[in-house]
């Protein structure tokens, strides 16, 4: 099996410098292993987004010598690399997670949402307890509530179980089983959130290896369980330590130079 692993930026800003030592991490296990590395570009918030810094990351990333083999500027067999070009793909897996009832259409409002939420922290159970509202409504109801032009976002059902797995540099990782309750994949945009887009294309782009920040080892709870639902095996995790300041925070501007252009 060839080793392939992903560097997978958000172009919100320009290359912070904790990025850059997950893309060296990425790009030299897999160099080592005989294997790909490959850049995709998480641009999936529309706002925040901008193409000018996905070029300076992709600058800042040569400039250090991190060429990949495959990415949005290159081209390869799995693309395209960028999400805001893969929308149909996450859209077509929401519903057939949906239609296989491993997902719903649910049509909480935010005020609904919030209010649900409060209820749940004063009675002190899990803030996500009353989330899963719409989890056992009528597929043909919900259908004409979408026909009639009402706003929903996709939840996925959370099945219930405890999630496990053994990360490359943490070990053994057990999460309490509520952690996460019935939990959104796509947007009432029609946008995919993090946890599932990223699941999408590392198991789509038969990603073998995970490289990425120990803040987002939490995430990796939901993750497991939409590779799950895809009936596909989960790539190897890595957690790597954040970078931090002498004050043991993660670096940030109030320590200084963070990204890597100022560096250069
Ligand atoms: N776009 C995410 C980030 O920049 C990627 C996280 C991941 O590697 O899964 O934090």
């Amino acid at each position: 099996m060839t080793v392939r692993v992903r560097f997978a930026p958000s172009p919100t800003g320009y290359l912070h410098i904790g990025g850059a030592r997950t893309a060296l991490y990425s790009y030299l296990f897999a160099k080592a292993n005989g294997g790909k590395y490959i850049l995709r570009i998480e641009d999936t918030d529309l706002e925040r987004s901008k193409r000018e810094y996905e070029e300076a990351q992709i600058a800042d990333l040569k400039w250090m010598g991190i060429e990949h083999d495959e990415g949005p500027d290159k081209g390869g067999d799995f693309g395209p690399y960028r999400q805001s070009e893969r929308l149909q793909i996450y859209k077509d897996i929401a519903w057939d997670f949906v239609k296989r009832g491993l997902a719903y259409p649910c049509f909480l409002t935010s005020i609904e949402l919030e209010r649900l939420t409060e209820k749940a922290t004063s009675e002190n159970k899990d803030p996500h307890a009353y989330h899963g509202q719409f989890r056992d409504l009528d597929p043909a109801q919900a259908q004409k509530r979408i026909d009639a032009g009402e706003e929903y976002v996709i939840r996925f059902k959370n099945p219930g179980k405890t999630w496990e797995f053994t990360d490359l540099v943490k070990g053994h990782v057990k999460f309490p089983e509520n952690m996460v309750g019935d939990f959104v994949i796509l947007r009432a945009n029609g946008m995919p959130v993090y946890n599932f887009c990223c699941v999408v294309d590392d198991a789509k782009m038969e990603m073998t290896h995970v490289f990425r920040a120990e803040e987002h080892l939490n995430n990796t709870c939901r993750q497991l369980m939409i590779y799950d639902a895809m009936g596909v095996t989960p790539p190897s995790f890595g957690h790597v330590s954040l970078l931090i300041g002498h004050d043991r925070q993660k670096l940030s501007k109030r320590h200084g130079a963070t990204s890597v252009t100022q560096y250069k």
